[in-house]
């Protein structure tokens, strides 16, 4: 990970300097601060990562992150990202990078494209149940050069502790003039600017780098690429950021209470039970006012979360 000083590796046109933010884990309680580039605004989070930030307390089960109705709520959103995707680019052969419950794969092979899955070999253990899309890890990334048509990061770029290395890799495999497509939290977005040590989409140190809609652009030319647009996220990631970011307010030290409430199990045990009283009481302040606040954002072109298309650019090698 990049150190105080170093060239942001972003953007790299600027050197990275201390902010004076601190936030804290909401499962390990480890504390960390974060770099930040002034250059093209992003965040990159800074501290010993020591353990493994994900794991129990992260996933409700190995079912599903969430409980069930929340996890259906989450397939039929994936269901119409698919068929967004699918109606604009009809592409053939996909690669997802990380792909979680891999919702949107299993909708894009439904499709009758042709789907793969990139996941880490720690991640695997937890998610690798999934028969209907050709899982691959790291190790065994073997195709012939320009062999996709769509590379889609949904949610995945952020937590990658080597963006650029991945972003390059992922770039041979991409076919000349196709698409890539990177969905990540904005950290220019209203929501973020709200209370950035507290905001849901923050996560930090799941999240190692926090992008806006300004670094994309400047990573993604300089690696080669056109953007074709800068849209909104999903819907459900940019409401839910405000809504959680609000309650966050009214317990600082013991942040996303609401949101371990829906996930329900393991994540729930590790609440107490001040914090959540607290944010259950205080929703009828957070609701309507995260609603608002969603909406201005949403006019506004603030997005708590953006969706970059770029295509490829032919490169004569
Ligand atoms: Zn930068």
């Amino acid at each position: 990970m990049p150190k105080q000083g170093d060239t942001c590796p972003i953007c790299k046109q600027h050197t990275l300097a201390l902010s004076k933010q601190t936030c804290t884990d909401y499962i390990s309680k480890q504390s960390f601060s974060l770099l930040h580039c002034t250059h093209c605004g992003c965040y990159v989070t800074h501290g010993e990562l020591q353990q493994d930030y994900y794991g129990q307390a992260y996933y409700n089960s190995k079912k599903g992150k969430f409980s069930p109705l929340i996890e259906k709520i989450f397939k039929l959103n994936h269901q119409r990202n698919a068929k967004q995707f699918y109606q604009r680019f009809q592409p053939k052969r996909i690669l997802e990078i990380g792909c979680g419950r891999a919702y949107l794969l299993k909708e894009l092979k439904q499709l009758d494209c042709e789907v793969y899955c990139l996941e880490s070999d720690e991640a695997a253990d937890w998610i690798l149940n999934n028969a209907d899309v050709n899982m691959i890890t790291e190790s065994k990334l073997d195709f012939p050069a320009q062999y996709f048509d769509l590379i889609i990061y949904w949610h995945v770029f952020e937590h990658l502790p080597d963006p650029v290395a991945s972003l390059r890799q992922m770039t041979t495999l991409l076919a000349d003039n196709q698409r890539i497509c990177i969905s990540v939290p904005n950290a220019d977005s209203y929501q973020a600017k709200l209370q950035l040590s507290t905001w849901f989409h923050l996560d930090v140190p799941r999240h190692l780098y926090h992008f806006t809609p300004q670094s994309l652009v400047m990573l993604l030319e300089s690696e080669g690429y056109e953007i074709e647009s800068i849209e909104a996220g999903d819907m459900i990631q940019n409401l839910y950021g405000w809504l959680q970011s609000l309650a966050n307010l009214f317990t600082p030290k013991e942040i996303n209470g609401f949101y371990r409430f829906l996930q329900g199990g393991k994540p729930l045990k590790t609440l107490s039970k001040t914090a959540l009283i607290t944010q259950l009481v205080t929703s009828i302040i957070w609701i309507p006012v995260g609603i608002l606040g969603y909406l201005i954002e949403t006019l506004a072109g603030k997005h708590g979360s953006i969706t970059v298309y770029a295509r490829k650019k032919h490169r004569k090698y």
